[in-house]
């Protein structure tokens, strides 16, 4: 249980500076439960707290955690030079709120992003002693054969890695397609992987994370949703 006034309540929630804030609430611009607050300073128990502004409304959250369906041509910079950053997918309040990606995903591919202003949350979870797996689906661009499959499980050096890394799992999936699970997180891991076995990689989608996947969360690409603490709970 936590009590904070009204303008600190909506600058952490992500609605602007505490100015702007003061000036919403003054402006009659902010309900709870249908009635208008415009004393700035009135202070009120967060727990539960939904807000109304501009007719949207807002539940209360301390911290958000949320999950995108990244599309292609979106980077996970804070700074992106090439294309649009996403949290242009997400409403503005998150970018108040410097809420960030969870690792990266490369520009170019697709799936499941978490995302959120919890910073402990995102260094536990982005900590490379953490081997929660992460399922990819590979397209590539010669046929998937055995051996590549093979070489993947036994691992395969890459440049500046101490040792040779292997993928938890990998199984073929068409022709050109392979699913294949990694526990680290090394920077374009997939395709140095699927390179350094003598392939490359045509197109990448990441559907899961530990065991929260896409297919569950019922996301289309460029969608997102908050996760509660079942699905958080997920990730462990
Ligand atoms: N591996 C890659 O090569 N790229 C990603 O975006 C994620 C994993």
């Amino acid at each position: 249980m936590s009590k904070l006034s009204l303008d600190r309540i909506l600058q952490s929630q992500g609605f602007g500076t505490r100015k702007y804030c003061r000036s919403l609430i003054e402006d009659g611009d902010v309900l709870i439960d249908g009635v208008v607050h415009d004393n700035f300073k009135e202070t009120l128990e967060t727990d539960g707290l939904v807000l109304t502004v501009f007719d949207e409304e807002w539940v209360y959250r301390e911290k958000v955690y949320i999950a995108l369906y990244k599309p292609a041509n979106y980077e996970c910079s804070r700074k992106p030079s090439h294309h649009p950053g996403v949290l242009e997918l997400l409403p503005e309040q998150f970018t108040w709120r410097d809420v960030q990606p969870v690792g990266r995903l490369d520009h170019d591919t697709t799936g499941l992003l978490l995302m959120s202003d919890d910073g402990p949350f995102i260094h536990a979870q982005s900590s490379p002693k953490r081997h929660v797996p992460k399922v990819y689906q590979a397209t590539t661009h010669d046929p998937v054969t055995p051996e590549l499959v093979a070489q993947l499980l036994t691992g395969v050096q890459l440049h500046d890695e101490p040792g040779p890394l292997a993928a938890l799992t990998c199984e073929q999936r068409a022709e050109r397609q392979i699913e294949i699970v990694l526990e680290q997180g090394k920077y374009h891991q997939v395709k140095r992987m699927l390179a350094a076995a003598g392939n490359h990689c045509a197109a990448l989608r990441r559907s899961a994370v530990g065991g929260l996947t896409l297919d569950a969360l019922g996301l289309e690409e460029g969608e997102w949703c908050y996760l509660d603490e079942a699905q958080l709970a997920l990730l462990a």
